[in-house]
């Protein structure tokens, strides 16, 4: 690419609080019949007055502190005037000078690339906006959503990539998930990305203009957007053309961007301190609190795997990369009892072995995993005795996903127990030697790893239950006689 590309990010946040931002409606109103989730504060009625949300506060200073910014103590609200009919007061209380967060910054590891550190340049609390539906040639206003936290998270122009930009959102959405403050549902809209593109000049290196880039409502279509629209850009400028200050909006069934408004200058929010709503002063003691109160985060949680647990860094991550997976995970390895031979790295290959290969065939989800972790534990426990064969363990495994049993019942119940019973084993196994002349023949006469295919016989004469290392040692024996 001869272009190198400058790309900003805005990212907006719906927190998952119980109430509205200045108001105690109730912020969970996503399907709820249209405004049935409103009050004079957020209809914007004259003269009701805001009251400010502790909780989004407490949140937005949660993220900020795993973003490694620097928490303001002094933060004020301000107006952000502009009309349109999902905000029926005329202007949205957001931060404007005085944002909650500033100057933090974020590690990524894009796909087949170094990892990288993202500056972010602020991150500031405000209310969300209403929503509007079109039906049958009219325009409706639901204002179930006005009023509803929402974080703005702005980062620097470091972002120089599809790749990038998708590790970025995809870290957001891990933290704002493990700090448990929102959902990160793109589909639903709770959280919404704006990009900010240019093309650097290769000649004189100097930024060109900038497009923004909206209507990014999946995770797949912030990559797919961003790949195009470079290209676009790309082809504008090699042919000798203009890249004019534009809104884009991405056509995700087209799979390109369109033109959505044409930016004249400076659109005139004329800001102003929010009259109604005192300085917010931050007491340093509660930002302490907070910040003693977070939960291990991810980057903390693989390191911890790696050097206590001896995981490798490719599977400390699989592990961490979802915080009901790693939660359950660290059930299960203190589970683990005092003399057991268990291990992390056992119970980390059952996780991201059988379990998320039957996860992704059904379709299922993490959260209502029925196998408690402890099962897990003893499952792997019966594998080290001896009682099952690997393929065995995984039958039981299939059957405790499908009921949450413990496994001793399974294995009970289905006959799964594996045979380590010599006498019973040198029958079979003399039984199979006797069926088997040919290969018995061409053992003998020097080929060594027909053994297997002996082994394999013994497996299904006792229906897949005989211990496989026993089997040979056996068929050995019995070879050599
Ligand atoms: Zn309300």
């Amino acid at each position: 690419m001869k272009y190198e590309p400058i790309i900003g990010m805005e990212v907006h946040v719906e927190l998952n609080t119980k109430s509205k931002m200045f108001c105690g409606c109730s912020a969970e109103a996503f399907g709820a019949p249209p405004n049935t989730h409103t009050c004079p504060v957020c209809l914007g009625m004259p003269g009701a007055l805001p009251v400010i949300n502790r909780r989004a506060v407490e949140y937005t200073i949660m993220l900020g502190l795993a973003l490694n910014s620097n928490i303001q103590p002094q933060n004020v609200f301000a107006r952000k005037n502009y009309f349109y009919p999902d905000l029926p007061k005329g202007y949205q209380i957001t931060q404007y000078e005085l944002p909650l967060c500033l100057n933090g910054y974020v590690e990524v590891e894009p796909d087949g690339h170094s990892p990288k550190r993202i500056r972010v340049h602020r991150v500031h609390l405000e209310e969300d906006t209403g929503k509007l539906i079109h039906v049958g040639g009219h325009s409706l206003v639901d204002l179930n959503r006005a009023g509803v936290p929402l974080m703005e998270i702005v980062t620097e122009a470091d972002i120089h990539s599809a790749e990038e930009a998708f590790a970025y959102v995809s870290k957001l959405r891990q933290l704002v998930r493990y700090l448990g403050i929102s959902t990160g549902d793109m589909e639903k809209g709770a959280m919404r990305c704006e990009v900010n593109l240019s093309l650097t000049d290769p000649k004189t290196g100097k930024w060109g203009t900038k497009v923004e880039v909206k209507n990014l409502n999946s995770f797949r279509s912030v990559r797919n957007a961003i790949a195009y629209e470079i290209e676009r850009q790309a082809n504008v400028l090699d042919q000798g053309g203009t890249i004019h200050q534009v809104t884009m909006g991405w056509d995700e069934n087209r799979g390109i961007t369109v033109l959505q408004r044409v930016k004249e200058g400076d659109t005139g929010y004329r800001y102003f301190p929010e009259p109604d709503l005192p300085p917010l002063d931050l007491e340093l003691a509660w930002i302490e609190e907070i910040k003693a109160k977070l939960p291990e985060l991810p980057e903390a949680k693989i390191s911890r795997y790696i050097t206590i647990y001896q995981l490798t860094p490719k599977e400390s991550s699989i592990l961490a990369e979802d915080q009901t997976v790693a939660a359950y995970f660290d059930k299960a390895v203190a589970a683990i009892g005092h003399n057991s031979k268990v291990t992390p790295k056992l119970i980390s290959n059952w996780l991201t072995g059988e379990l998320f290969r039957l996860l992704s065939e059904s379709g299922r989800d993490i959260t209502i995993l029925k196998i408690e972790p402890e099962h897990l534990v003893t499952l792997i426990e019966l594998v080290n005795a001896g009682t099952l064969n690997q393929t065995a363990a995984k039958q039981t495994f299939s059957v405790m996903f499908e009921n949450g049993r413990p496994p001793q019942e399974i294995v009970k119940e289905l006959g799964l127990q594996q045979i380590s019973d010599t006498s019973a084993l040198v029958e079979i196994a003399r039984q199979v030697i006797h069926d088997n002349p040919q290969p018995v023949e061409q053992f003998k006469n020097g080929k060594e790893t027909i053994i297997k295919f002996l082994v394999g016989q013994v497996m299904k004469a006792s229906r897949g239950k005989a211990n496989p290392q026993l089997a040979e040692q056996l068929l050995r024996e019995q070879l050599s006689q």
